[in-house]
């Protein structure tokens, strides 16, 4: 047999021809073998290896600046929120002062301009609360805090708000004894507390809030159901994204952020959970969140 033929440098193959002879030296047949050049390169050696060294060199280089630069954006957004709070704080407190009259009568329709104007600065605050959580989360990335909490009891402090409410009324179902799991009881509050708000607000005419927990195995899991506007199954794919509002003409005048789902289901998640969701648009929506389970005892609280 003959040696045969290579060409590496073809562009992007590397094509091997090589002649078999019968037993008289005659040409009989010719193999011809197409390989990936890249491939070819790299088993060449040297000038291959410096070009892999050379790539990798600069995707470290832009990997460094990428977190440089998403790094900046943490700082300057928790610098921008925390400074954005207090006087948030400020003038809600004097609205509210001058609604309640405590600062003089006001006339009809100065009462109504403080009115709107507390709507207005709750949704700032509301915006800031989750920027502030999100730039948190952030930080918490790869540490999340864990510790043992009932989430029963969580569970029943976010129900509160619908108790509150006089169009809707609340199915409540705990089950029995305490449900442990692992986080952090502000942060779990927080994600029931949202999941609960928005069964609310996306309910406009009232109906049934079904909020119940169950223990399976070694996992809790916790539906929250309202029988309000639903959600079109194209728009369930943004659900949980990032500034996801689903603005319909039904929704429109319902004010949001687009956060709070993001950020229920990333707080979930590091936990080691999930939130997910069903709906049929016009009827209502089911929102779950499973967390594991833990058999850790939960401390009393001194109150
Ligand atoms: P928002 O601040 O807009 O309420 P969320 O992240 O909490 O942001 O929710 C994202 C979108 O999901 C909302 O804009 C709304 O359209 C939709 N959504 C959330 N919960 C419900 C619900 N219970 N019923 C119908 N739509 C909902």
């Amino acid at each position: 047999m003959t040696q045969g033929a290579t060409r590496p440098n073809s562009p992007g193959w590397g094509v091997t021809v090589q002649p078999l002879r019968d037993p008289g030296g005659r040409i009989d047949h010719v193999v011809q073998t197409v390989r990936d050049a890249t491939q070819i390169q790299a088993e060449d050696g040297h000038s291959g290896a410096v070009a892999h060294h050379d790539e990798v060199a600069s995707l470290r280089l832009r990997l460094d600046r990428l977190m440089a630069l998403d790094k900046l954006k943490s700082d300057f957004m928790n610098l921008t929120t925390h400074e954005l709070r207090s006087p948030l704080a400020i003038v809600y407190g004097y609205l509210s002062m001058m609604e309640s009259g405590m600062l003089g009568e006001l006339s009809e329709g100065l009462h109504e301009a403080v009115g709107s104007s507390i709507q207005s600065v709750e949704v700032m605050m509301q915006l800031v609360t989750e920027l502030v959580e999100m730039a948190r989360l952030d930080e918490t990335r790869l540490d999340p805090t864990r510790e043992p909490v009932d989430l029963a009891d969580v569970v029943a402090e976010a129900a509160v708000s619908v108790d509150g409410s006089e169009r809707h009324h609340l199915n409540l179902d705990l089950g029995s004894g305490p449900a442990p799991v692992l986080g952090e009881r502000g942060q779990l509050l927080r994600v029931f507390s949202n999941i609960v708000d928005n069964a609310l607000k996306y309910s406009p005419d009232g109906g049934e809030i079904g909020i119940r927990l169950r223990r399976t195995g070694r996992q809790v899991s916790v539906d929250i159901s309202d029988q309000g506007l639903g959600i079109a199954p194209s728009d369930m794919g943004r659900l949980f994204t990032r500034f996801g509002r689903i603005v319909t003409t039904a929704t429109e005048g319902i004010g949001g952020t687009g956060l709070g789902l993001y950020l229920c289901r990333e707080l979930v998640r590091r936990l080691g959970g999930d939130v997910t969701a069903t709906s049929v648009e016009g009827q209502g929506s089911t929102f779950t969140v499973r967390l594991p389970g833990t058999t850790r005892v939960v401390a009393r609280s001194a109150t």
